[in-house]
């Protein structure tokens, strides 16, 4: 079977071959443990099981090693146990095992592998010793930091210009970094925060480095593949390559990267900083669907919540897309793309209504969308505030109310006023 993945690292799908077929590596970014996972999450552990799964077939189960990881040390599990005032363990164990039985719930088959960073301490300490002696970190006022200037392909994988790492970092920059953009590998730890001793006194690792500790500790120095949520590319996924790479005499960290879309609600990625997640029992209990179906809606659908107005979207319709998308994947692709919920889409919608007209008017190319129509798009001009009475009470799109190119031809279509349904 011929398995082709879409790699982030050079933006084009490409052939897999692994690097050892008796020993097929893949990692992938688990969750930080200090909450119920919200189904959001749910979307990387389904999407990367499932290759998971593939790969073991192509491979044999034996020659496959899965590694998903648990971060138990974080600054928001701190805060989770400070608040109930118990130890930073009960926390993690707590929403460790409950991540578990949510994904079982799901059908995601277990990894092979499950590291925790504070069962890598020592192995955090030791690559960060290592790459101060090679210049590539320095140690201040108790942390250890990256330096980025070391390394010459610092923002090769997501793309970033060393100008825009530095004004995203600007705008809180510790006086003891060299660069605005420089990372932390490690940091001191008060009494009251969980702390290991090092070189440079008590202290905890940051996020960045403890994946790839383990990852080097499971998996070894080069990996097959390295997978996770397309919002970690930068700074997370950036950082690991920089600090492993320069770790390791500059051998190539992972060889295929591959990233998932985010599950989005009405436009906007589910996150709980935005407030608009839906834990999974949640999400079986409103839609009265089992966490199979959940299942299903994390893998290929851009939402589950159903909107009432929107018919492409009822449940009658849904087998109806499941083929469509089904018959447009015959190989696995990890390319992230807007799917089915027209109210989470925009474009998509717009793009339908355009199909309908091109129909209609017989037009020989396809227009080119240049922004959504949608009148509840957070992108529109207006948004909510500015929508009509109209529109605050029904919602009523308006497509042909965007910016619409013809390319490669000469007629230019009169403008409906509402889109065909309405
Ligand atoms: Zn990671």
């Amino acid at each position: 079977m011929k398995l082709q993945l879409h790699n982030t690292l050079t933006r084009r799908v490409e052939a897999f071959s692994a690097q050892d077929p008796s020993r097929v590596t893949m990692y992938l970014c688990g969750p930080t443990v200090y909450n119920y996972v919200h189904i959001g999450n749910a979307r990387g552990p389904v999407v990367f099981g499932l290759l998971a799964r593939l790969l073991k077939r192509i491979y044999g189960a034996t020659h496959v090693v899965y590694a998903r990881n648990i971060t138990d040390v974080d600054d928001k599990i701190n805060a989770a146990a400070a608040e109930l005032g118990v130890p930073i363990g009960v926390i993690t164990q707590r929403y460790a095992k409950a991540y578990a039985e949510d994904m079982a719930k799901l059908g995601v088959d277990a990894p092979d592998v499950v590291p925790y960073a504070t069962q890598h301490i020592d192995r955090i300490i030791t690559m960060c010793e290592r790459l101060i002696a090679d210049g590539h970190a320095y140690a201040a006022e108790g942390h250890v930091l990256f330096d980025v200037s070391s390394y010459a392909q610092y923002g090769h994988l997501s793309r970033r210009s060393r100008e825009d790492m530095i004004d995203g970092a600007r705008v809180e920059v510790a006086p003891y970094k060299k660069n605005a953009a420089d990372f932390v590998l490690w940091k001191p730890s008060t009494p009251d925060l969980p702390g290991w001793d090092s070189p440079w006194g008590r202290g905890r690792p940051g996020w960045h480095i403890e994946c790839s500790a383990m990852t080097a500790a499971h998996l070894g120095e080069t990996i097959d593949i390295h997978a996770g949520g397309n919002d970690l590319m930068f700074p997370h996924h950036e950082n690991e390559v920089a600090q492993s790479t320069c770790a390791h005499g500059g051998k190539v960290f992972a060889r295929y990267w591959v990233h998932n879309g985010m599950l989005t609600v009405e436009g906007r990625k589910m996150s709980k900083s935005l407030g608009n997640t839906m834990q999974l029992t949640t999400a079986s209990r409103s839609t009265g669907r089992s966490p199979r179906w959940i299942r299903h809606g994390a893998r290929s659908m851009a939402g589950i919540r159903r909107c009432a107005t929107c018919p492409l979207y009822r449940r009658r319709n849904l087998p109806k897309y499941r083929r469509r998308f089904s018959k447009r994947s015959p190989t696995i692709s990890t390319r992230p793309r807007r799917l089915p919920c027209l109210r989470a889409s925009p474009t998509m919608h717009a793009k339908l209504q355009i199909h309908k007209y091109r129909k209609t008017q017989k037009l020989r190319s396809w227009p080119q969308v240049l922004s959504s129509g949608c009148c509840r798009s957070s992108r529109s001009s207006g948004s909510r505030a500015a929508t009509t009475p109209a529109h605050s009470t029904r919602h009523r799109c308006r497509p042909w109310s965007t910016r619409v190119r013809l390319r490669n031809s000469r007629r230019i279509s009169p403008r409906p006023t509402a889109c065909a349904r309405n």
